[in-house]
This record gives structure tokens, C-alpha cells and sequence, in this order.
């Protein structure tokens, strides 16, 4: 009998210690779908595969691109099937999208989808609400107060909610600065360097929106002799939107922006965070300093 019980025990600890192992070795990857096809940045395409470049180097997704029609074309065509993926990367700023995608976007989002939202996304559907409150701030398009409070640091490293009147979206000239992290702890800050250099970029200021279950990863000072705010402005950020989360960069701009190593390590940790709830990945080797830019090209 003792010896019965004692080969049961072990053909269950076999099952037990196979069972991760099994799940490893499917190796499944994450899918992503990046959005473009509109933008005031005329780049669009190149910063496109810029990004699925530096998501499929990470082995950990794959990547398929949903391109709309151009502006004034048909978007009713425009109907991705998001549910196909684990989430999504925004490179859009364009036309409105058919209700029926709105809706689809929503349900993804709300049902547990990742999003990224990359630098001039957050300009984009003034007017949807929902999208809004994902991507917690954004700037241009008419925003104002009614979009929400201005959201900022200040000098004693407290966040202000500014609920004056006034324009919702600006930025100084295009130069490199230094990012600031404000939350350490969080699993896409985690392990990197609590202040580093990046590489030439517009540095958004004054975006405005409603800013609920939204924390703030990492500020810049926005210096006034770039023509900036003279405020610590928030660069990177996390929104809770029902049981999905999303990672939002206003970084990104140019090309020379997102060959960043900055950008590109903070974008691969947020698509991870934002699919999986956790950041596998370690800090590269060629990480920016506190004072100097670096750049893969
Ligand atoms: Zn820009």
C-alpha cells in the first residue's frame, strides 16, 4: 500500500513539475496590431516599422499592421477585428472612425485589451469621450476646459489638477531633454534609471483631459527658453479603463525620437505591461546616462 500512495505522489509531482514546462515550451507569441494610416506627421510609415522593429526584437510579440483609408476616404471600411489581439498601438491621428468600430474599441478595451498610444495619438477624437478617458490627457483638436484640468508636477513634486481656461495642447521647440521618473515602483519603471537623457523630441505641455485612474510614470521640464511651460510635464503615463490597461508616450515625434533607446526600451516594457499585467524584459546595456542621449540608428 505504502508503496502504491508513494508512486501516485510521484506521478503527481511529475504532472506538477511538467506542467510549466509544457506552457514555456508552446511558446506562444503576444499579438499586436499597431493602427496608422492618418497623421499630421508625414512620417507615419517609417515610425510604423520603426516599432514593429523594436516589438518583434523583443521575442516576445507578433505584429500586424491595420492601415485606414487616407483623410476624406472611406473609413466605413475601417473595421479591425481587435479581439484577434492582446492590444493595440496607436500611430493614428486622423478621421473619426464608424461607430461600429468605436464601439468594437470600447468593448476591447473594457474587456481587458492593452493599448500604447504614441505621441501625436493623443491628439487624435477630440470628441470620443471613451477615448478620452483611456488616454487620460491629450492636446490639440479644440480641447480646452471642457476636456478637463491641465495636469502637471509642481516644484515641490506635487501633481496639480488646473481646471483654468485655456488651450488643451502645445509645445516648445524640438530638442533633447532629460525624463524624470515620478513612479518607480511600477513594473515599467522598474530597474531603469530614475533620470536619462532623450533624444530630440517635441515635448507636449498643457495637454488637458480627464485624467481618472491615470498615474504618472515619468514627468520633463518643459523649459521656457525652449518656449515651454516652465512646468514638469507629464511625458509617460498608465490608465486603468475597465479591465484593460494602457501605456500612453507623448514622445515620438521624429524618427531620430523613437531611435531613442529610451523611447524604444519604455515602449517595449509598456506593449508588455499593457498585454500581460507584468515587464520580463532588462535594461539594455546601452541605456541613456543622465546627461547623454543614446541612439540606435
Ligand atoms: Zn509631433
Amino acid at each position: 500500500m505504502k508503496k502504491i500512495i508513494s508512486k501516485i505522489v510521484a506521478v503527481c509531482l511529475c504532472i506538477l513539475v511538467m506542467q510549466p514546462a509544457v506552457a514555456q515550451s508552446s511558446g506562444e507569441k503576444i499579438r499586436l496590431l499597431i493602427v496608422d494610416g492618418q497623421n499630421n506627421h508625414g512620417n507615419w510609415p517609417q515610425t510604423t516599422q520603426l516599432m514593429k522593429g523594436y516589438l518583434e526584437e523583443t521575442g516576445l510579440f507578433d505584429v500586424d499592421i491595420a492601415t485606414t483609408p487616407p483623410e476624406g476616404g472611406d473609413m466605413q471600411i475601417f473595421k479591425p477585428v481587435f479581439n484577434n489581439y492582446k492590444g493595440v498601438v496607436l500611430n493614428y491621428n486622423g478621421d473619426a472612425w464608424p461607430k461600429e468600430t468605436n464601439d468594437a474599441f470600447e468593448a476591447f478595451v473594457r474587456n481587458g485589451g492593452g493599448v500604447v498610444s504614441v505621441h501625436a495619438a493623443d491628439n487624435a477624437f477630440p470628441e470620443w469621450r471613451e477615448y478620452n478617458k483611456m488616454i487620460g490627457l491629450g492636446g490639440w483638436g479644440n480641447r480646452s476646459e471642457k476636456n478637463g484640468p491641465y495636469v502637471y508636477y509642481n516644484q515641490d513634486g506635487k501633481i496639480v489638477r488646473d481646471s483654468s481656461p485655456g488651450i488643451g495642447g502645445s509645445h516648445g521647440k524640438f530638442h533633447a531633454f532629460k525624463i524624470v521618473t515620478r513612479n518607480k515602483k511600477h513594473p515599467i519603471t522598474k530597474g531603469l534609471p530614475l533620470t536619462w537623457m532623450h533624444n530630440k523630441d517635441e515635448l507636449y505641455d498643457r495637454l488637458r483631459g480627464p485624467a481618472e485612474n491615470m498615474d504618472i510614470l515619468a514627468t520633463a521640464y518643459s523649459a521656457k527658453d525652449q518656449n515651454g511651460t516652465g512646468r514638469d510635464e507629464p511625458v509617460m503615463m498608465v490608465i486603468r479603463y475597465g479591465k484593460g490597461r494602457i501605456f500612453h508616450t507623448t514622445l515620438g515625434h521624429a524618427n531620430e525620437s523613437q531611435q531613442c533607446v529610451g523611447f524604444i526600451t519604455f515602449f517595449q516594457r509598456g506593449a508588455e505591461w499593457v498585454t500581460t499585467g507584468k515587464v520580463t524584459q532588462k535594461k539594455p546595456a546601452d541605456f541613456p546616462g543622465e546627461d547623454k542621449i543614446s541612439v540606435r540608428r
